[in-house]
């Protein structure tokens, strides 16, 4: 597409945000109970379909081809909009669905891919107790037993899992094999007896994340993705796609967050201390970088080893950072405030809930220090840290 028809594609995409965003959904979304949230979320999942902008990354033929160009400017104009995220459907649409494409069978594609359209959710259940960086060293067991796995342990961290009907699950299918072989990826239904899910109360006061319990849980063989044992390749797959345009649409809502700051600061009289405006002008330069890095990320046909971690690596300090001068300037009363829009994501605009939830985001998808190791590894090529087994 050329400069004048991404224009066109702009300016559509501006009239229909005008039109179909949600105005008040800030205040309409805070403090209600979750069902209203989850109403919320698949109503606003299904307005976005119609305009064909909930899949816009995912293959043509399954409802989505837009291409990369005209997907950035989409997240663009829905964050100058502000509009709701699609925090229910975040694990769907970009975990599900890439496992899916990239290692599903037919049946399971023809399943799950209309499906997720139609507002079926997902969680992810990978993390146990002693098993999350090390993720290998997961110990649910899937015992074949004809046709079905048996399956028995514990996930932990599961975001989302209350709401979900299906899960991605990793499980050992032979403990004797070295760590990463013996495991096994399966699509759980979620509606499956023998399985509990108990939510985690958080600092924030949410229950986002839970523990699942897996009691003799039946899963059909038909229901594993990709060959037995070979569940640890699948599953790069699926922690791949929490990168890429996921942190693309991510900065560009940080930058919506940063500016309801320099609002903030605008009405408190902050601006007017040189040494927060200062800040404010630091945050924005690094703002400015963190978007320059994620249009490289997306744009180069095959990403540096180590790309995705320095995107992920600087989004999520950036995020703490802006949090923590939000927190400040937002003053002791909004210490005793402790609800925020739901659909908001991490720069809801609740300073000290986002300051909270900030810490959060250097953990999932591979922690802080973790991707330290990878930018050091694989980008700058440094020695390997010791690893056992
Ligand atoms: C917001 C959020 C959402 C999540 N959602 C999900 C989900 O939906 N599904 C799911 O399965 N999991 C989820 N998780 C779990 C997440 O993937 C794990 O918490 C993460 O992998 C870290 O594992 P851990 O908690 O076991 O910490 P550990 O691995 O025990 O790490 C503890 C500390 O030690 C450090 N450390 C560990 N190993 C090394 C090393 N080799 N070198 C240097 N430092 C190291 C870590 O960086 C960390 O600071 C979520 C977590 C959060 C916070």
């Amino acid at each position: 597409m050329t400069g004048a028809a991404l224009d066109d594609f702009r300016a559509g995409v501006r009239d229909w945000c005008r039109e179909h965003v949600p105005k008040d959904w800030r205040p309409a979304q805070t403090g209600v109970p979750d069902e209203e949230f989850v109403a919320f979320q698949k109503e606003w999942f299904q307005e976005l379909r119609r305009a064909g902008f909930a899949v816009p990354h995912w293959p043509r033929e399954w409802g989505g081809g837009m291409p990369v160009p005209e997907q950035a400017v989409l997240y663009e104009e829905l964050a100058a909009h502000d509009a709701p995220r699609l925090v229910l459907a975040f694990v769907s649409i970009h975990h599900a669905a890439s496992t899916l494409l990239a290692a599903g069978t037919d049946a399971q594609r023809r399943r799950h891919l209309p499906a997720i359209l139609d507002g079926e959710i997902w969680v992810q259940g990978f993390s146990e107790p002693d098993a999350g960086s090390d993720l290998a060293a997961l110990r649910a067991s899937a015992r074949r037993e004809g046709d079905t796995y048996v399956v028995n342990g514990q996930k932990c961290w599961a975001s989302g899992a209350a709401h979900a009907d299906w899960c991605l699950l990793l499980a050992r299918t032979d403990p004797d094999a070295p760590k990463r072989r013996g495991i096994s990826y399966f699509l759980m239904d979620m509606r499956t007896p023998g399985i509990d899910v108990r939510p985690t109360r958080q600092a924030t006061g949410e229950s986002h994340f839970c523990e699942i319990f897996l009691d003799d849980v039946a899963v059909p063989a038909a229901n594993r993705i990709g060959a037995e044992n070979a569940g640890w390749r699948v599953a790069q797959e699926t922690l791949g796609a929490e990168r890429g345009m996921t942190m693309l649409e991510l900065a560009e809502r940080l930058g919506g967050g940063f500016r309801r700051l320099v609002e903030l600061c605008g009405r408190t009289g902050a601006l007017d201390d040189p040494l927060t405006a200062d800040r404010l002008a630091a945050l924005e330069i690094e703002l400015t970088g963190l978007r320059a890095l994620c249009a490289k990320l997306v744009a180069a046909d095959r990403p540096g080893p180590a790309d995705a971690s320095i995107v992920k690596l600087f989004y999520s300090e950036l995020l703490q950072r802006i949090t923590d001068l939000g927190t400040e300037a937002a003053g002791l009363a909004a210490h005793t405030d402790l609800r925020k829009p739901l659909s908001s994501g991490w720069e809801s605009g609740a300073w000290p809930l986002d300051f909270l939830a900030s810490w959060e985001w250097t953990i999932p998808g591979g922690t802080s220090e973790i991707q330290r190791t990878i930018i050091g590894e694989r980008g700058l090529g440094l020695p390997r840290e010791p690893r056992e087994g």
